[in-house]
């Protein structure tokens, strides 16, 4: 071949991101980049194509594309991942390039995961709307009013956790796709203020004491919409997730460049094994507990990934049956290098 081998072929190899490895006629190696050597663990010296490469497939792969003078793709396994192998001929050579997988193989099966759970989330509420949906028209036939009344109300709560459900996914793309957002002045009091206002009803059936620690006003640049989904999803725990005649306090304090944020409840609280797992989506501890309290096991998500679009961080400390502490660190206005856009 008209000169890819030798310190042409090296250099050439060097410039590459990935893992590359030319072999030459005889399917010695001729050259491999750093990453290709040391994805197959090869020091300097001289090797066949089995020795390099260990696998008979990679090694069938170049010479199938030798063979059919065009090149050849595989999708492979090896000890530290999955790779996307492509053989090149040039010339009466081969070049074979490696693409490391692993992490985009990972982001796929969490998506996957992701579209399994969202969808056998949506199967309770719909099979429960079905089979209500059934016994109402039976009860019409029969003209048992009270009965009717008492389906039709179930049906109406299903059809509203189904419409929660939907909308706390919609929040979730939107917080994880949508890039240009303008920054607002957002005034941290009056947003917990009003969310506190929101949740007072159901926190008085409850005999739950609203412990309030604020200053007079917390103002921070963000997205209203979004630091509002994470007081409102902190709350609702607070109050979901707490024993009836316990309390709940919030807290907002200065910290560093921005404010601590604090909802700290006397609830059943969370055990430890669970406390990294509880942001993740559909995560529950107690999954009856969370269907209850109207959960979707969304909201934590919301939360991390609207604090982290702010760049501030969130994280839970908690005692099994005293309670749990939701600390949100957010700073005063959020890095350039966040998604909210310019201010
Ligand atoms: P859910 O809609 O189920 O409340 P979240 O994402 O808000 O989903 O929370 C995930 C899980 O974390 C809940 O199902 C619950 O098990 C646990 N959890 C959240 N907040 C609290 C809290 N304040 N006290 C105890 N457990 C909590």
């Amino acid at each position: 071949m008209s000169g890819p081998d030798g310190p042409g072929a090296v250099q050439l190899l060097a410039a590459l991101p990935d893992a590359a490895l030319l072999f030459g006629p005889d399917r010695r190696l001729v050259a491999a980049n750093p990453p290709g050597r040391a994805l197959f663990d090869l020091p300097e010296g001289s090797y066949t194509a089995t020795q390099a490469l260990g696998t008979a497939q990679l090694v069938d792969l170049v010479e199938e594309a030798a063979a059919s003078d065009a090149p050849a793709h595989m999708a492979t396994r090896v000890d530290r991942g999955d790779l996307e192998a492509i053989a090149a001929p040039v010339g009466d050579h081969v070049l074979l390039l490696l693409r490391d997988q692993t992490a985009r193989s990972r982001v796929d099966a969490v998506r996957r995961d992701f579209v399994a759970n969202a969808s056998h989330e949506m199967k309770t509420p719909v099979s429960g709307i079905q089979a209500l949906a059934d016994a109402l028209t039976v009860t019409t036939d029969q003209r048992d009013h009270d009965r009717s009344r008492e389906l039709a109300e179930r049906l109406a709560s299903e059809a509203a956790r189904l419409g929660r459900l939907i909308t706390e996914l919609l929040s979730l793309r939107r917080l994880e796709e949508e890039s240009e957002r303008p920054l607002q002045p957002v005034d941290l009091v009056q947003l917990l203020d009003e969310e506190l206002e929101r949740v007072a009803g159901r926190a008085r059936a409850h005999d739950l004491r609203i412990v309030r620690h604020l200053p007079t006003a917390a103002r921070i640049a963000g997205s209203q919409a979004d630091l509002r989904l994470v007081v409102s999803n902190l709350l609702d725990n607070a109050v979901g997730y707490n024993r009836d005649g316990g309390s709940i306090t919030v807290e907002l304090a200065p910290a560093g460049d921005g404010w601590r944020l604090e909802v700290v409840d006397t609830g059943i609280g969370i055990p430890r094994d669970d406390l990294d797992r509880v942001f993740e989506r559909f995560y529950r501890v107690d999954i009856a507990r969370s269907r209850a309290s109207g959960g979707t096991g969304l909201g934590l998500a919301i939360v991390r990934h609207a604090v982290e679009r702010h760049g501030g961080v969130v994280r839970v400390e908690s005692i099994l049956g005293e309670g749990s502490r939701f600390v949100v660190e957010l700073p005063v206005t959020a890095p350039a290098d966040t998604d909210l856009g310019p201010p």
